[in-house]
């Protein structure tokens, strides 16, 4: 069983949402499925038959945050994972490690199970293994609680060029080095498609993959969900 999560970014709508749900309510996929919608339409998920999770959460529980998220109210949505760190948060939102880290414990204490991203921007590319260490400085070498790490090289973001095999192997093999826990699940996210994905499932080791623009594709996601009852 693989870990497929779906991350709808900033798009999606009510209709597309109900036409998502009952289409992938008719799929029996063996995997683990967890679908991150837009936070405004997880409300309409309450009749979905795989997980939910957020896209982000903040990491103060309640309180004068206008726009933020808590994840207390998110776990009472229905969500039972959510994302963290995510390069555009890091990127567009200037989130530093120290945030993703805070948030990363709020999750846990709330009862979220927390899904960290971390990857090299392009500038970091000749020392990819400085800047996933630093990402990775602040997290406790163990980690049992069933963290899971998505490998979100930026430069394979969106582009429609993964990451290649033995780069996504290597990274993969490097982290599990440093976190040094069996138990953490590694994923690989990063232009992930019907075409590529058993691919990075079976030849570069990863626990599973995050998916952005083909999770918005109907078609393409169903294929994606169903690789994994033959692996
Ligand atoms: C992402 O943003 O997490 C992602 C993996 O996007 P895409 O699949 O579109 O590259």
């Amino acid at each position: 069983m693989k870990i497929i999560i779906a991350n709808w970014k900033m798009n999606g709508s009510v209709n597309f949402a109900r036409k998502f749900i009952r289409e992938i309510n008719q799929v029996d996929s063996q995997n683990l499925v967890i679908v991150c919608p837009p936070a405004a339409l997880l409300d309409r998920f309450s009749n979905f038959r795989y997980y939910i999770g957020a896209q982000d959460c903040f990491y103060r529980k309640k309180g004068s945050f206008t726009g933020e998220h808590s994840p207390l109210l998110l776990k009472e949505m229905g969500c039972k994972y959510a994302i963290i760190g995510h390069s555009e948060r890091r990127t567009n939102f200037n989130e530093t490690d120290n945030i993703v880290f805070k948030k990363w414990k709020a999750a846990i204490r709330y009862g979220l199970v927390p899904i960290v991203c971390i990857g090299e921007s392009l500038h970091d590319e000749g020392n990819w293994q400085g800047a996933i260490s630093q990402q990775l400085k602040l997290f406790p070498k163990k980690l049992s609680n069933g963290t899971i790490f998505a490998y979100e090289p930026i430069g394979c973001i969106g582009t429609g060029v993964a990451m290649s095999l033995d780069r996504i192997r290597t990274v993969l093999e490097f982290v599990r080095g440093l976190l040094n826990d069996e138990r953490v699940s590694l994923l690989y996210g990063g232009s992930v498609n019907s075409q590529n994905a058993r691919q990075i499932i079976d030849k570069a080791g990863a626990d599973g993959i995050l998916i952005g623009k083909t999770s918005l594709n109907i078609q393409d996601f169903k294929k994606i969900i169903l690789l994994g009852n033959s692996l």
